[in-house]
């Protein structure tokens, strides 16, 4: 079985986009700018923005994180988000969820340039994606899909499951597996039988929330499986997959953690620099 170390993998994607920094501050005399917006002090947010920061300084990036209390009003930061909107230093906006209840999230979306929308979430970049249009494409699913492409260049005709349709995951997932003429099944928490679904699957990318939920029974022998779960359990963090069983009939399989969240992290840098290229057409 191949272990997809996504540590490694973000880590080599890592120094190819520090390069291509260099290279771009060469031909631009600038550098691409990622702003990231924080609202409240939620520990997690908190965390995942910190190793944003850290990874956008590490290759080179301008990187800057504003900070607003919980109790913040709406309007203060829309009208930011208008403002660095403007500002041509910067090239991607980032607005870290989730965001107190009485901030309208699609608003927030909608207010950032479609072109600095590095989350990938604005609906412009969502109709591009599913048109197979240029976009910027969610963080997450990039991550799993530039894995996959690593163990298996060619994925036309495969088979490939989607478990969980969140507008985070699942829906970009598939278009992107679409777009590499894979056959692809969306499953859901209404789905009738699921382990059959993924009987049939060469690929299963599973991004649910229910702990081990995939057992090895569910895998067929040599299927590629991304597990894209975190789940708190009292034996610590582990995925949607049930690493140990599913480890043994798998031909790759991500672990939880140091697979797919190290990825993340890596392709928000990449679409900030997307972002840029595309600013500087
Ligand atoms: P979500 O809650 O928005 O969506 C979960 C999906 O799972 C839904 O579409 C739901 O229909 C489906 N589902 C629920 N129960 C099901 C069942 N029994 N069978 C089949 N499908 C079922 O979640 P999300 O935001 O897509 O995140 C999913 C998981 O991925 C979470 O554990 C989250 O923490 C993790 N996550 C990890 C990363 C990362 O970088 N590694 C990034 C984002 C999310």
């Amino acid at each position: 079985m191949i272990l997809i170390d996504g540590k490694k993998i973000a880590a080599e994607l890592r120094e190819e986009l520090r390069q291509e920094v260099v290279e771009l501050k060469a031909k631009h005399n600038k550098i691409p700018g990622l702003t990231v917006i924080l609202i409240g002090d939620m520990a997690p947010s908190q965390i995942y923005v910190r190793m944003k920061e850290k990874a956008a300084n590490e290759v080179g990036l301008k990187s800057e994180v504003i900070r607003y209390p919980e109790a913040v009003e709406e309007k203060i930061v829309l009208d930011k988000i208008e403002e660095l909107n403007k500002d041509e230093s910067i090239s991607g906006i980032l607005v870290q969820l989730p965001l107190p209840k009485h901030i309208d999230k699609q608003k927030v979306i909608e207010t950032i340039l479609p072109g600095k929308d590095v989350d990938g979430f604005h609906p412009m970049n969502v109709g591009n994606l599913s048109s197979g249009y240029e976009s910027s494409v969610p963080c997450t699913p990039l991550g799993c899909y530039l894995m996959i492409k690593k163990i298996e260049p060619n994925l036309t005709g495969k088979k490939a499951v989607m478990i969980g349709r969140s507008n985070l995951n699942g829906k970009p997932m598939a278009q992107l597996l679409l777009k590499e003429n894979c056959t692809v099944t969306i499953t859901h928490s209404k789905t009738k039988d699921l382990k059959a679904e993924c009987l049939e699957a060469d690929i299963i990318v599973a991004a649910v929330g229910i702990p081990e939920l995939v057992k090895a029974d569910w895998v067929k022998k040599d299927a590629i499986v991304i597990d894209v779960g975190i789940n708190k359990t009292d034996n610590g963090i582990v995925g949607d997959v049930a690493f140990d069983e599913v480890s043994k009939v798998a031909r790759a399989l991500t672990p939880v953690p140091g697979g797919v969240g190290p990825m993340t992290i890596a392709c928000l840098l990449k679409n900030t620099i997307e972002c840029f290229k595309r600013s500087q057409k």
